[in-house]
């Protein structure tokens, strides 16, 4: 983890003198009326490389309690309004696209994945290539956001495509994934390469403001469901937001008002100036751990309660919570930025 920040901080970040006073949080404006929805950003369905058709990619998970869903096919805008008999006060479309291309890293024997889901598109956004992979991934960001979109960066390391110093440079994206829920996407790294959850630590430790979205990237609704295949049902977001409609939905995600998780439910995140509480939403008789996490990755407090609360100690740059269960599956709460976190180039 050090060695890690201590490259990307070298390289990019401005040493600025951490301010004299004890830290605060930066605490949310929650919408009167705010409610937590289950949705999904990132799915594949017949319009690109998915098994099954739009409509009954939606009808899935709408049976399965989410709230929202991103169809996201690879440069392809599937338009909510053709599925509109689907949609109603429980169940939203975000239109959405997967925006695909790649990079030929010079000697490499394959290409670079860049794939950056648009949220809340109104029609397909064509790819651009670039002579960089810095260029790659920064030029479809640009893109995404000029239509008003925002955008995620999809699984960094599919191919070991993205490395961490690439994504310490990219501006003006404020999501990635740190949990994708396709078999073949090496959520957690090995070898020489880091796993997301530390590629995370090591970004907001340099100064770069990053959320960690978890997503399903399905592809299989047909036949058995198993590990080795892309089934649905595995990474989700809860998002906090006084309405369900997808302006507020993508605005409070681009925010970091939300929780990823592949399994655990948050009945709530609740912050203070000096407080991060979060209340667990037990699944029988599960059992639960929960991680204060903060600046070089670091563990500041471990708490095995349903109600895990975390009061800062004055030198905190960022604190973020990750909840697991006793059967493995997590919850991660996005960082809460203190008065002692230091933005990039500022
Ligand atoms: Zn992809
Ligand atoms: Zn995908």
């Amino acid at each position: 983890m050090n060695r890690l920040r201590l490259l990307l901080f070298a390289a990019f970040a401005t040493a600025t003198p951490l301010a004299a006073q004890p830290a605060r949080f930066e605490v949310p404006v929650v919408p009167a009326g705010a409610r937590w929805f289950k949705g999904n950003t990132h799915t594949h369905t017949t319009n690109s490389d998915g098994d099954t058709s739009p409509e009954q990619v939606a009808q899935w998970y709408k049976r399965n309690g989410y709230a929202f869903l991103v169809l996201s096919d690879h440069n392809v805008f599937t338009d909510p309004k053709t599925l509109a008999s689907l949609v109603d006060s429980s169940f939203l479309l975000v239109p959405g696209e997967e925006v695909t291309t790649s990079f030929q890293k010079p000697g490499a024997t394959r290409a670079a994945a860049v794939h950056v889901n648009a949220l809340a598109v109104t029609r397909v956004i064509q790819p651009i290539k670039d002579s960089t992979l810095l260029g790659t991934v920064q030029k479809n960001v640009d893109a995404i956001r000029a239509e008003q979109a925002v955008p995620h960066i999809n699984h960094p390391n599919f191919l070991w495509s993205i490395d961490p110093a690439t994504l310490f440079r990219v501006k003006n994206d404020r999501l990635f994934e740190i949990f994708n829920g396709h078999p073949t996407v090496h959520n957690v790294g090995g070898g020489d390469w880091p796993g997301m959850e530390e590629v995370w630590d090591g970004l907001l430790s340099s100064g770069k403001r990053i959320f960690g979205i978890a997503v399903d990237d399905a592809h299989h609704f047909q036949g058995e469901f198993n590990v080795t295949r892309a089934n649905p049902g595995r990474g989700w977001v809860g998002v906090r937001s006084a309405t369900l409609d997808s302006r507020a939905i993508v605005t409070a995600l681009d925010n970091g008002q939300f929780y990823a998780s592949s399994g655990v439910t948050l009945a709530d995140v609740i912050v203070t100036a000096t407080t991060l509480e979060v209340r667990i939403a037990q699944k029988a008789d599960f059992k639960y751990t929960t991680q204060f996490i903060g600046q070089d990755g670091r563990v500041l407090a471990t708490d095995k309660s349903l109600t895990p609360r975390y009061t800062l100690k004055g030198t905190e740059t960022y604190v973020r919570a990750k909840v697991t269960e006793s059967g493995g599956a997590a919850a991660w709460v996005q960082p809460v930025f203190t008065t002692r976190f230091v933005p990039r180039g500022s």
